[in-house]
């Protein structure tokens, strides 16, 4: 298969995507989409692949110099966008402060989608600074609160944000419009715009 790098809307290669939501997706109620076979829980490599390079091809040529995520289903993706851009390192907010960070950490509150709790999330002073320009990349972008607590962790470290990709967006819970609302570059590969009837439907 001929991977287009041109094409306008998520490329040739993000079809395999959207194909496999459709195929292997479950939905749950009339806003979760379960994907546990390929991204939450088993991981197919070659498709999380092929969605680090997307990422790479769209945030092309911004001063990217490390890619944030959250534990645990943003590692993955951040891990194979950080390839394709270079071998950035890649930092993942933790849901719960270890024992193990002993030296000074950021803190933000975040609300979680799936489980409905607030949890503070954090990381190590050693690894945001202000010497930093970030790329925030995570599987889901729903109401845009996980987004927000990277952004915010990268803003009390004095780091610039250059953009935030999410693998699947679900549009109408209005997470991108809050994050373009507050001047962030938004990507998502896949984008549902509704979901009725178990029916998803992609933008
Ligand atoms: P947000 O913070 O934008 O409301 O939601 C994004 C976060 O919640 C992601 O980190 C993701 O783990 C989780 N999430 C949101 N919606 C879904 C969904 O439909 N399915 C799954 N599996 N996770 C979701």
């Amino acid at each position: 298969m001929t991977l287009s790098v041109k094409s306008e809307d998520s490329g040739v290669n993000m079809q395999l995507l959207k194909d496999r939501i459709l195929k292997d997706g479950q939905v749950i109620g009339t806003g979760v989409v379960k994907v546990d076979s390929f991204l939450n829980h088993q991981i197919d490599v070659a498709l999380i692949w092929e969605i680090g390079r997307e990422f790479a091809r769209r945030f092309h040529g911004l001063p990217v110099n490390k890619i944030l995520t959250i534990e645990a289903s943003g590692i993955a993706v951040a891990c194979a966008t950080a390839m394709h851009m270079g071998n950035l390192p890649v930092v993942f907010a933790k849901k719960a402060a270890p024992s193990t960070m002993i030296d000074g950490y950021f803190a933000a509150e975040c609300t979680s989608f799936t489980k409905r709790t607030v949890s503070t999330v954090t990381v190590s002073q050693k690894y945001l600074t202000e010497a930093d320009n970030l790329l925030i990349i995570d599987d889901f972008l729903a109401h845009g609160e996980a987004a927000l607590a990277l952004a915010n962790l990268a803003k009390q470290a004095g780091a610039t944000v250059s953009g935030i990709g999410a693998v699947i967006e679900k549009a109408f819970q209005g997470g991108s419009d809050k994050l373009r609302q507050e001047g962030y570059r938004v990507e998502s590969l896949a984008v549902i715009t509704s979901i009725q009837d178990d029916h998803i439907t992609f933008r």
